[in-house]
């Protein structure tokens, strides 16, 4: 059953948005890995676009990696405000930033052309 990992909630079929946070479900609860809550969070990706922060972070989720994003504004960076603009930074737990990595690329050798769309110019890495 579609599942909503920031809720923490399961959904029936033919629900592909959260109707609670109206972030997009994942097709299947994950199976979370075990890692130690206290252990020190790790950067996987950091990417100038949300909404491919919140598909890589679906991705990871899938596999049973928790993500935590933390979003950086463009504006306490460069002194400017612009809306929506900064650095999303991706952290898994330390013991599974390995793991991420592996999935993250092969999802970015597969979705090449999503990440063209997405993101034209910048680079999505560190
Ligand atoms: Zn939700």
């Amino acid at each position: 059953m579609p599942y909503c990992p920031h809720c923490r909630q399961e959904y029936l079929e033919a629900i592909d948005q959260c109707p609670e946070c109206g972030r997009l479900l994942l097709p299947k609860k994950p199976v979370w890995r075990p890692y130690d809550p206290e252990e020190p969070l790790s950067v996987v990706r950091t990417v100038y676009n949300e909404p491919l922060a919140y598909l890589l972070k679906g991705q990871l989720e899938q596999e049973g990696i928790p993500v935590h994003v933390q979003f950086e504004a463009a504006g306490r960076v460069y002194g400017l405000t612009v809306d929506g603009l900064g650095a999303n930074r991706l952290m898994v737990p330390e013991s599974l930033a390995a793991e991420a990595e592996e999935i993250l690329q092969a999802f970015e050798e597969d979705g090449a052309e999503v990440f063209e769309e997405l993101e034209p110019d910048a680079d999505t890495r560190l």
